[in-house]
């Protein structure tokens, strides 16, 4: 076992949501988006990135 296990969101129906790659220096930029591995379900997550959260504040401000 190891410690670096990834905790990442959850689908309600079908359980842990794999990440997806980054294709795009976009994507990359706002963070990892979580997909469901079930072939129908549509469900994502976006786990913001730091860049992301930092630039929303800014924006906020
Ligand atoms: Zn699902």
């Amino acid at each position: 076992m190891t410690a670096t296990a990834t905790t990442g969101p959850t689908c309600t129906q079908h359980g842990p949501m794999s990440p997806r790659t980054a294709r795009t220096p976009e994507q990359r930029f706002t963070g990892t988006w979580w997909a469901c591995i079930a072939p129908r379900c549509l469900n994502a997550y976006l786990q913001p990135s730091a860049q992301l959260l930092t630039q929303l504040r800014h924006q906020d401000a």
